[in-house]
């Protein structure tokens, strides 16, 4: 039995995970709802709608937590290309009042989701002892600048941190990125599907409900100052078999518009995958493809 506070605990990964710790832990949800879901939020944990940038208002909050989930952020790996200070806000300064609660209510663990954009366009699959890293797009550098602040905080007050760089995530509930994007073009034009790129950017995906077994595996089995891990599969599968997944479930033969270029926004990287060897060395059996939780998500977000 833990004391938690998950950060986020109303979005996609916060509201599964939530559900998850509930049973076994007194489990308090912050969140500001800007991208979250009252409705997905655990009836039995506690609610606080407040926002992160607000330090003086959180502080009271984070008095005798054992662990802090820290799952908020801003996601959206392609605003960063035409907005340059959303990642800065919700992402850097969020997470630096985070550790700056914690640090003042001497709390002794942090879980921090990170993002396979840290490491930019580097050799696959890409292991966590990969270096230098050289971020494409803003997201990945505030995600980058968040591990260096957590790094930071463990090494000057203590505390002990879990930084999990992830794949693409996906499954119910997930509300952005290419599944439900291709989702919401076909009901708005069934004969004709944009595609970002050239169709061909081939990247990992795994389904949420592994992506929570692989993390709450590796916080059970680590126990360094400071322990990183990779979280994905060990395929990829391309933008275009994404689009035809998607348009055969939904019974469709659209045309498809590739508006061109090996990326799908300026940021964006043309391939993704990472290697989960050191999680596999420490006992994890993985469970799920891409293909298979692509398939999944597909179901599960036309309620099929
Ligand atoms: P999401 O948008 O569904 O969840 C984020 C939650 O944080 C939302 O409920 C939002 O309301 C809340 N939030 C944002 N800013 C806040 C603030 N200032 N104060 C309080 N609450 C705030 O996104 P998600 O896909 O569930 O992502 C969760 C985490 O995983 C994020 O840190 C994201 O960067 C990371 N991540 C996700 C993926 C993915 O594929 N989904 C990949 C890599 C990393």
């Amino acid at each position: 039995m833990g004391s938690y506070l998950v950060t986020g605990g109303a979005g996609f990964i916060g509201s599964h995970l939530v559900d998850r710790l509930i049973d076994e832990n007194d489990t308090t949800v912050i969140d500001n709802l800007s991208s979250g879901n009252i409705e997905f939020i655990n009836t039995k944990a506690s609610f606080l709608k407040k926002d992160l940038l607000d330090i003086d208002d959180i502080l009271i909050d984070f008095k005798d937590i054992d662990t802090v989930f820290h799952i908020a952020a801003n996601p959206d790996v392609k605003l960063s290309s035409v907005d340059t200070k959303t990642h800065f806000d919700q992402n850097i300064v969020a997470t630096y009042n985070v550790l700056e609660a914690m640090r003042k209510n001497d709390i002794p663990k942090i879980v921090f989701t990170s993002s396979s954009t840290v490491y930019g366009r580097a050799p696959m699959p890409t292991p966590e002892d990969y270096g230098p890293l050289v971020p494409e797009s803003i997201y990945g550098a505030s995600k980058l600048a968040c591990e260096g602040l957590i790094s930071s905080y463990c090494n000057t007050f203590g505390i002990k941190s879990w930084i999990f760089r992830f794949a693409n995530i996906i499954g119910e509930r997930s509300n952005h990125g290419v599944i439900p994007d291709f989702i919401q073009k076909l009901r708005a034009n069934p004969l004709e599907l944009e595609i970002l790129g050239n169709g061909k950017q081939s990247k990992s995906y795994l389904y949420i409900g592994e992506c929570l077994d692989q993390i709450l595996f590796a916080f059970s089995n680590s126990n360094d100052k400071v322990n990183i891990f990779n979280i994905g599969s060990e395929d990829q599968i391309t933008v275009t078999k994404i689009a035809e997944l998607v348009s055969n479930k939904m019974r469709l033969s659209p045309k498809f518009r590739f508006t061109g270029g090996d990326v799908g926004w300026k940021g964006d990287i043309p391939k993704m995958r990472l290697s989960i060897d050191k999680l596999k060395d420490l006992g994890y059996a993985p469970k799920y493809n891409s293909f298979d939780s692509v398939k999944k998500t597909i179901g599960e977000l036309l309620n099929d």
